[in-house]
């Protein structure tokens, strides 16, 4: 079975594929020029865009599609950055610049920490139709970056039980809490079934 990921974030893909315990091949590889208009209105909506569209122009029907789409949400700032999170700071904008941009939006309200939680949708896509599950992770946004370990809003969040942000703790740590393992344990079940 070929599992094709309708994503390019190295830091997801690793995530994945450790995962999912498969081989997984990044789009890009094979269908190096297909855009992906990612203009659904909620998690779910964008996760089934990307893999219907990488399906649609796959020459494969045997092959199955897998994307993610997550973000991170602050009900204190209305669900920002929400569906936006990989372009909070604006289109083609870097993690970096999209995490200064929400330490940014706290520290002008005045908030030190505030709840938040991470999002995380999975639409599997193959010749059987398609699929999707959740995931999430629940904790606190802090106003200050810590830590070097994991990616995008990583070194500001805090999950809930912990005292250290996931730019700190283990990856290990992240592996068994984050919202994408939870959504991809539930994706590894229905993988199994289509074959
Ligand atoms: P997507 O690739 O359109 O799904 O964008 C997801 C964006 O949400 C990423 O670019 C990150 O900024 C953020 N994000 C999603 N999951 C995580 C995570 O596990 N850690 C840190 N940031 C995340």
């Amino acid at each position: 079975m070929r599992v094709i990921l309708a994503s390019s974030n190295k830091g997801k893909i690793k995530e994945i594929q450790d995962i999912l315990g498969v081989d997984v091949v990044p789009y890009k590889k094979i269908l190096p020029d297909v855009k992906i208009e990612e203009n659904g209105k909620s998690f779910k909506e964008n996760a089934l865009i990307k893999a219907k569209t990488i399906y649609d122009a796959l020459a494969d029907s045997e092959a199955i599609v897998i994307a993610d789409d997550s973000g991170i949400s602050v009900p204190a700032l209305g669900g920002e950055p929400g569906i936006y999170s990989a372009r909070y700071a604006g289109e083609g904008a870097s993690d970096k610049e999209n995490l200064a941009k929400l330490i940014q939006k706290l520290q002008q309200k005045g908030i030190k920490r505030t709840p938040a939680y991470y999002t995380a949708a999975i639409a599997i896509v193959g010749k059987e139709g398609q699929q999707t599950v959740h995931g999430w992770m629940w904790g606190e946004v802090i106003d200050e970056a810590r830590g070097d370990k994991g990616f995008g809003y990583d070194p500001m969040f805090i999950p809930e039980g912990f005292t250290q942000t996931l730019g700190e703790l283990d990856e290990r740590v992240k592996r068994r809490i984050s919202h994408r393992s939870k959504a991809l344990d539930l994706a590894k079940i229905l993988l199994k079934k289509m074959g």
